[in-house]
């Protein structure tokens, strides 16, 4: 299995917001390029998000979404100060994904482009990938930071049902109903064993967080 990861165009003629969204996006494990102008934008490779700044210096950013929604099958996230709802309204009429109205805080952002990635990956859907962590449902391999984790196969699927949706918390009886059974009458001790030794395979205690009398989520993407 290679490791793909999701490559992210920026296109914003602020470089510190740029600056700092590339910085951001790298760390959370995304490959992130910036451009600053929509001429920049349409002559750049192809990638599978981009986050496009509607106030650009070479014209209209509502044009522009059109133009790339006509040429790719990016997800398009609009990025706008223009807070009215006529600038929203056209940017998804012209083809965008989603928008987001500066100013954001980066869990947003974040949590936005995950909700695009997974409408836009439907057919694709076999490759989940969590920062370094990538998970292939098909074959059932798991790599963190490149390096093959193996898992024994109940391990395997308590980690895809927190990494279907990364970041939402999984309640204890959804996990022991989907890996276990449909219905679960024994003790939930069992699935404590299981996160630990997840923890210890992918070699770090905060990989899965416990939140408390709820259930557990992944951490935060590394
Ligand atoms: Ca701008």
């Amino acid at each position: 299995m290679t490791e793909t990861p999701v490559r992210i165009l920026i296109v914003e003629d602020d470089p510190g917001i740029a600056g700092s969204l590339k910085r951001g996006l790298t760390r959370a494990g995304y490959t992130a390029e910036t451009v600053s102008t929509g001429a920049e934008a349409l002559a750049a490779d192809s990638c599978d998000v981009v986050l496009l700044d509607l106030g650009l210096p070479d014209g209209d950013g509502t044009e522009l979404c059109a133009t790339l929604r006509g040429r790719s099958d990016a997800a398009i996230l609009v990025i706008t100060a223009r807070g009215e709802e006529p600038d929203r309204v056209a940017a998804l009429d012209a083809g965008a994904d989603d928008y987001i109205v500066k100013p954001f805080g980066f869990a947003e952002l974040m949590a936005r482009i995950r909700a695009v990635l997974r409408r836009s990956r439907v057919t694709d859907a076999a490759l989940l990938s969590h920062g370094s962590l990538t998970i292939d449902t098909r074959t059932r391999q798991v790599s963190q930071g490149g390096q093959e984790v193996v898992l024994t196969p109940t391990e395997f699927d308590i980690l895809e049902c927190l990494a279907a949706d990364p970041g939402r918390v999984v309640t204890r009886q959804e996990i022991l109903e989907r890996v276990w059974d449909t219905h679960w009458y024994g003790p939930t001790r069992v699935l404590d064993v299981h996160i630990a030794a997840l923890r210890r395979k992918l070699g770090d205690p905060s990989a899965i967080l416990t939140v408390y009398a709820r259930g557990f989520r992944l951490g935060d993407p590394r």
